[in-house]
């Protein structure tokens, strides 16, 4: 028997009325023969509202608590959904992270699944009961609640998915799949068909955040196949899946930007080896995310070291640096909390030059500053000042859009200079819109 695993985010369970309407969808699925098992996000804002509330309790929330308080929200959404289903005349049963066996290291806050023991939603499934797990949330090693990072109830559907050896993994949101930008600031951005899981890699890490990060390395490491949809029409979405010839020929898939980063610069380091392990050394200890980091030429015997890192690490971090400042005899450390990254994703990009200077004239025409430039081999990401990210955004996909007709043409994509383009559809898959 097929089994499926769905998973609703914020805005798909924001009211009475729209949990209702989840729980049509779900019976629906199951009415057709599939075993189902979904999970649920926090109704609309309530996890900021949580988090508001803690910052009025305490400017540094004990991890642990905090961590109990988040999932509260996931707690409500998932007893809800399993009443509404029952109330459709099917049998449900909702299950905390905990119950459903998501067990995790003990990290609060960005906790890491390390087993999935899904046994009981097995037993339940069996039973041919529809199980409502809650996302973003497990138990650690050390028996305390922990959470998955922001967005990270993907992540709970992916490791359920891969656990249960699910047909399909699909994730319900509030846009139809994923875009060639994120199309609240790019309305004319253009549905992708499917990408490839290095593709939505770089777009997750460049900050679309239309799937956590995590989620889609696990469903690489486990070949889970995703389906990222919308909640509030039965059309087909966006296909996340390994890398097929015809993905290949995409050139840009598409742009990203994140506004969640500062911007830190240590002035004046002494240009000498080890430098750079004790600057970075102690936040890793600390668990901090570094992102791009650039190192200037030296004058005199010292150099600029700059890099990026989460907004909502910098509390943490800033007396870590002020500590490797002294250490090192750098002269002064700057922040920068107005910064954003613009980034172009795409495979094609491998073998086509001329992409990022393309890329660097849409932003110079606009007259957008750029203040630090990083690559990989499928990517190209610029920070300019914050109020310009939108803009940035607007250009850069334009500067890339593929006039419709010239999709027709993607057998010679003649230059990396005029593509964005959505793939064509994949072989069927039997997949049934519910
Ligand atoms: P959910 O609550 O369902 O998990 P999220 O807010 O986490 O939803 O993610 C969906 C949002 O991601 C969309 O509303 C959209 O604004 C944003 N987004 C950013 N980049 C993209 C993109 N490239 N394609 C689609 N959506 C994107
Ligand atoms: N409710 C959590 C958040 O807002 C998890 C999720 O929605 O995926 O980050
Ligand atoms: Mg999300």
């Amino acid at each position: 028997m097929a089994l499926l695993v769905q998973k609703y985010g914020g805005t798909s369970v924001g009211s009475a009325e729209r949990i209702q309407a989840v729980a049509r969808r779900v019976v629906a699925a199951a009415d057709r023969g599939q075993k189902v098992c979904v999970v649920v996000s926090a109704m609309s804002h309530s996890t900021d509202e949580l988090v508001d509330l803690a910052a009025q309790i305490s400017s540094v929330p004990h991890p642990r608590e905090m961590d109990m308080l988040l999932t509260s929200g996931e707690r409500i959404s998932m007893a809800l959904l399993s009443m509404a289903i029952m109330e459709l005349g099917r049998e449900a049963i909702s299950m905390t992270g905990s119950q459903a066996g998501i067990v995790t290291d003990t990290s609060h806050g960005r906790a890491r699944i390390v087993e999935v023991r899904a046994r009981r939603v097995l037993e339940a499934l069996d039973e041919g009961k529809i199980v409502i797990v809650a996302g973003f949330q497990g138990v650690s090693t050390e028996y305390n609640i922990t959470t998955l990072g922001r967005g990270g109830s993907d992540m709970t559907a992916v490791a359920l998915a891969a656990e249960l050896d699910a047909d399909v993994c699909e994730i319900f949101t509030d846009v139809d799949g994923v875009f060639t930008a994120d199309p609240r600031i790019v309305p004319e951005a253009r549905q992708l068909h499917a990408v490839s899981y290095e593709e939505m890699l770089e777009l997750s890490a460049s900050g679309a955040r239309v799937l956590q990060l995590r989620c889609v390395e696990y469903a690489r490491n486990h070949g889970v196949l995703v389906h990222v949809r919308s909640s509030f029409n039965a059309e087909e979405g966006t296909w996340v899946r390994e890398e097929d010839e015809r993905m290949e020929r995409a050139i840009i898939s598409g742009i990203a930007h994140d506004t969640s980063e500062a911007k830190v610069t240590i002035v004046g380091v002494p240009d000498k080896p080890h430098v750079a392990a004790r600057v970075f050394t102690p936040l890793a200890r600390e668990g901090i995310n570094v992102d791009m980091i650039v190192q200037n030429i030296s004058t005199d015997g010292r150099t600029d070291i700059s890099f990026t890192l989460p907004k909502d690490d910098l509390v943490r971090a800033k007396p870590l640096l002020d500590e490797v400042a002294t250490g090192v005899g750098a002269r002064e450390i700057q922040t920068d909390d107005s910064i954003g990254k613009v980034s172009l994703v795409g495979a094609g990009m491998k073998s086509h030059p001329g992409v990022a200077a393309d890329m660097f004239e849409a932003l110079g025409d606009a007259g957008i500053n750029i203040e630090v430039i990083s690559t990989s081999s499928i990517r190209i990401s610029c920070i300019v000042r914050a109020t310009d990210v939108e803009q940035a955004v607007k250009v850069v996909h334009k500067k890339f859009e593929l006039p419709e007709e010239a999709v027709a043409r993607e057998q010679h994509p003649a230059t990396a200079t005029d593509q964005i383009k959505a793939l064509r559809p994949p072989q069927s898959d039997g997949e049934a819109a519910s």
